[in-house]
């Protein structure tokens, strides 16, 4: 990130001889002159560096002197070292800015302005080393202007690939659905906002793929958007111009600021302001907004024309990865899109926008793609070459090289031939770019994702060891590695869906080990999962599910119960008769269907168009005053009873062979007098919270393992993990949460690879 130039300039500040040269170790400097100068250029040297550049460890030592007369910047590929090291896209610097938007400079208004300090990087890199011919900037030839820049040590442009201008670089066009060219540079970018203005939606070319845009003021326009791609209810992103108007969106507090204007400048989920200029089917019922800033001169210079914040949608349709060439993009989104700006540097692999939020003081991810992919997960102690493969939803795949495990940008669901298709992409980008040759492939235990029969049916070089890891225990894997504990810990993992090692779905899991094993120590008492999948679209089912657990056919039949009132009555005999026989009703401990079934009963949803709709739902109704909880008592196999909060010290419950169990019948049916006193969903909703709090901390204490991790999809939900992680704190457990990866399943390729390499490790 422009070291090698900061040490020149810094070199010649006190006129010292020698070179610098960067490889795969690192950088080294030799430097020789007057001893106080050479002290002070010591001294400089870390303070000074560049903005985007980390130093690990700095070691000095004293040579003879050499006599050098000259300082000279030495290239690595002389050197026959080849750096491994991708680096991810960063946000405009405000240098570049500067520059775009100074009548005075011939970078005025150029939407592909970039320095060494910012600009695209992993989105144009084709081959490695990182030299312009190995990006998609190789077709364009630098003018007598640009070269000077990039040839010039002292210049901010020295050796910035993908360096251009007005009058050598990239330039943009506005077409048509059909295609056809409307306007070009300047103009195409005036038209565009023209169009935004008019209540068009417009495909914009990015960085790593290209974005819908269309005014988020406008109800009308955006419950176009959300018929035509379609999306129904799943909030879309918003970007704001600057981060004043972002203050009109959301509450900004300092360390989300942080995040925004950082080089990474991922969408920030924030809490929504109650007169933000955005309409309310941006974000239907939810009170956080997705918001970011421009991050490249193209996002600044559109945004400035404009005076309203815009929606910036992946250009995608549902379930589909990000278009990135302007012609799948007429081809896939011209049935969505009014018209398309477009731009002729190629994206080499498409790259969505992040998503991060602050929980605890810190900035977390919620989806790892732009500005961190593919930077690497740094872990203790060095790994053999694994290829993790991820899991179904949200994928991810990871590549452990040494003691640093890259993890590629988020893919997406594989639920759709174009995902898989870019999951198969990926992967072969990963092995091509870092040349590895997999000692093992890990994969998730579910034999049916595609995932996992990719892993069993490719074909590769050397035949590679298979280790199915199963999902939980990648969960907790993965938070282990990235706050660099080796030793064991408690993992409740809670999230949807994970294939459990007796062939049933779990998901409310209490999981104690490292990466090498695991003990299932608790789990929620299991349920039926009526109509399988169809469970996971109609919360309705898992709600008469558990209610059928407990008192039968006769529920099926409560006209005063919001999910029986949901279905027909033939619908509900299909349904006494599949939960009876177990047809097509597999058993599941999901935590996240639990909250599902919750909402139901409260009504808030008897089915859903995305993921964790539900939860949310009930996460967003909560409370935040109410105290009281709803029993949720933890008990052995054979129902010897602990109620909650009991003295662990007094009556310890045994860890036998069989796992714990958080018996759910009393909060369901607590819920149910609640719901029959008339008690409010947001109460309801908050003691529901509560219960779970307690049930976590009930069971940490029983297992009394001093280190607890909180992983797995539910920990999307703010108020349960902070609540959560209060409480841990406060009894004396050790937190430890995501942040460099996510809770959700794309971060289950990070903790993949550790599982595979303990075993691997085991054998010799
Ligand atoms: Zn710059
Ligand atoms: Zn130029
Ligand atoms: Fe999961």
């Amino acid at each position: 990130m422009g070291f090698r130039p900061f040490v020149y300039r810094l070199a010649a500040d006190y006129a010292l001889m020698g070179w610098v040269l960067n490889d795969t170790r690192g950088v080294f400097i030799e430097v020789e002159g007057d001893r106080s100068d050479l002290a002070r250029f010591l001294e400089r040297l870390p303070r000074e560096r560049p903005p985007l550049a980390i130093i690990h460890s700095l070691d000095s030592t004293w040579l003879n002197p050499v006599g050098y007369q000259r300082f000279e910047i030495r290239h690595s590929d002389e050197q026959g070292a080849k750096t491994v090291l991708m680096l991810p896209d960063v946000a405009t610097c405000t240098d570049c800015l500067t520059e775009a938007l100074d009548p005075m400079d011939r970078r005025h208004g150029y939407p592909f302005t970039n320095c060494t300090n910012c600009g695209p990087r992993f989105t144009i890199i084709q081959a490695l080393p990182y030299d312009r011919p190995g990006t998609t900037m190789r077709r364009f030839v630098m003018c007598r202007d640009c070269q000077a820049e990039y040839e010039n040590p002292l210049d901010r442009r020295f050796h910035a690939q993908p360096n251009a201008c007005p009058a050598c670089g990239p330039n943009l066009a506005l077409w048509s659905v059909s295609g056809e060219i409307l306007a070009e540079g300047d103009a195409a970018l005036r038209r565009a906002a023209d169009a935004l203005r008019s209540a068009q939606i417009v495909a914009v070319k990015g960085l790593g793929g290209f974005h819908l845009m269309l005014d988020a003021r406008d109800a009308a326009a955006l419950a176009r958007l959300r018929e035509r791609k379609p999306r129904r209810d799943k909030p879309f992103a918003l970007m704001a111009r600057d981060l004043d108007q972002a203050r009109t969106l959301c509450q900004v507090p300092p360390q989300a600021e942080a995040l925004l204007v950082s080089p990474k400048s991922p969408i920030v989920l924030l809490p929504r302001l109650p007169d933000a200029p955005a309409a309310d089917n941006v974000a239907p019922g939810n009170p956080t907004l997705g918001v970011m800033l421009p991050y490249t001169p193209l996002h600044h210079l559109l945004l400035r024309e404009l005076d309203f914040p815009v929606v910036a949608t992946s250009g995608n349709l549902t379930d589909e990865p990000i278009c990135i060439h302007e012609e799948e993009a007429i081809q896939r989104l011209g049935h969505i899109a009014d018209f398309f700006l477009i731009h002729d540097r190629p994206i080499a692999r498409h790259v969505d926008d992040s998503v991060a939020w602050v929980v605890r003081g810190e900035p977390r991810l919620l989806r790892r793609a732009r500005g961190y992919a593919p930077l690497p997960v740094l872990v203790p102690r060095s790994l053999p070459t694994i290829l993790a493969v991820g899991g179904h939803l949200k994928n991810t795949v990871a590549l452990s090289i040494d003691r640093q495990v890259f993890i590629s940008q988020h893919i997406g669901d594989l639920e759709t031939v174009e995902a898989m298709a870019a999951f198969e992409r990926v992967v072969s980008d990963f092995l091509r770019l870092y040349e590895a040759r997999p000692a093992a492939i890990a994969h998730d235990m579910h034999p049916d994702y595609l995932s996992t029969r990719w892993a069993k049916e490719g074909d590769f070089e050397s035949p590679a060891r298979l280790f199915p890891v199963q999902h939980h225990h990648a969960h907790l894997a993965a938070c282990l590695a990235e706050n660099g504990v080796e030793g064991s810990a408690l993992g409740v993992t809670w999230d949807g869906t994970g294939y459990g090692t007796d062939g049933t779905v779990w998901g409310g899991e209490f999981l104690q080990g490292d990466a090498a094993d695991f003990i299932r120590v608790a789990h929620l008492r299991p349920f039926r999962l009526a109509g399988g999948d169809a469970a996971i679209k109609e919360p309705r089912r898992v709600a008469l599910a558990l209610l059928w657990e407990i008192y039968g056919d006769a529920v099926l039949d409560r006209e005063d119960l919001a999910p029986a009132r949901a279905f027909r009555p033939s619908e509900r005999r299909l349904l006494s008769q599949m939960l009876a026989r177990g047809l097509n009703a597999p058993m599941t401990t999901s935590a996240g269907r639990l909250f599902d079934a919750v909402a139901a009963l409260v009504d808030l949803h008897q089915q859903v168009t995305f993921e964790g709709q539900a939860a949310m739902a009930l996460e967003f109704a909560v409370d935040p005053g109410v105290q009281e909880t709803y029993p949720f008592p933890l008990v052995t196999t054979n129902q010897e009873q602990h109620m909650l909060n009991a003295r662990v010290e007094d009556q310890p419950l045994s860890l036998g062979p069989s796992p714990l169990i958080l018996d759910w019948q009393p909060l369901v049916e607590a819920v149910l007098e609640d719901l029959q006193r008339g008690v409010k969903p947001a109460i309801i909703a908050a003691r529901f919270h509560n219960a779970l709090v307690d049930a976590i901390l009930c069971v940490a204490q029983a297992v009394g393992e001093q280190r607890v991790a909180l992983t797995g999809g539910c920990f999307q939900n703010r108020l349960l993990t902070e609540r959560t992680a209060q409480r841990l704190d406060e009894a004396g457990f050790q937190v430890l949460l995501h942040s460099q990866v996510p809770p959700n399943d794309g971060g289950i390729s990070l903790g993949q690879v550790l599982v595979a390499a303990a075993q691997l490790e085991r054998e010799t």
